[in-house]
């Protein structure tokens, strides 16, 4: 029988928390879709929202950045396209460099109720930027910033400090039979 989500425990006692973070991971696809799908329910509720992108390029015309716009979601993309398409790596690492300056600012000043780290675990995989210290400014974020991250192999701290963790495993994938990735698809 398959396992419908009832209650087959008792529930913890309640407990109040003025935001959440969540983490994103695994290697199916869903990871960015799945935050962007949460930034649909932010914007119903009237929350201020941005997306700041790690590894996408602002020449790359996302379909979703633009649905975000048209959504009222502030979207900061400052990334340079993914590494193995840069000839350039410290390029890259700079770019990610500069997305996280913006990413500090926007977790601690308070102004957005929920902010979205597109792809943020390439540049602590690569070590581009330092896990520990992301993890920290995430933890000391403004209280009512919830935070949701993305992207394969999240840091085991940043699990750590996340409310709720998803692993999108990848049972199979259309690219791996040749199919190239498609505008209003993947992108
Ligand atoms: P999406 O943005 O579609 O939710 P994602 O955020 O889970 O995907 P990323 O690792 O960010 O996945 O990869 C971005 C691109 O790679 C997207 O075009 C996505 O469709 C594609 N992709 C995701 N998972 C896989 C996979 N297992 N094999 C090949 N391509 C993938
Ligand atoms: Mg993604």
């Amino acid at each position: 029988m398959t396992d419908l989500p009832t209650h087959d425990r008792p529930l913890p006692p309640r407990r109040d928390v003025d935001s959440l973070v969540f983490v994103n991971t695994g290697d199916g696809k869903g990871k960015s879709t799945a935050a962007f799908g949460m930034l649909m329910r932010a914007a119903a509720r009237g929350w201020p929202s941005c997306v700041v992108q790690f590894m996408k390029s602002g020449r790359w015309r996302v379909g979703e950045a633009e649905s975000a716009r048209r959504l009222g979601v502030d979207w900061f993309t400052h990334g340079d396209g993914f590494t193995w398409e840069s000839d350039d790596l410290d390029r890259s690492a700079g770019i990610a460099r500069e997305a996280w300056r913006l990413a500090d600012r926007v977790l601690t000043s308070g102004e957005y109720r929920l902010v979205v780290l597109d792809e943020v675990t390439y540049p602590l995989t690569y070590g581009w930027l330092d896990a520990e210290t992301v993890v920290a400014r995430i933890r000391e974020r403004a209280a009512s910033t919830n935070v949701i991250c993305t992207g394969r192999n999240a840091h085991a701290s940043l699990v750590d400090l996340a409310d709720t963790v998803t692993e999108m495993r990848n049972v199979k994938h259309a690219h791996a039979t040749g199919v190239r990735a498609r505008r209003g698809i993947d992108y």
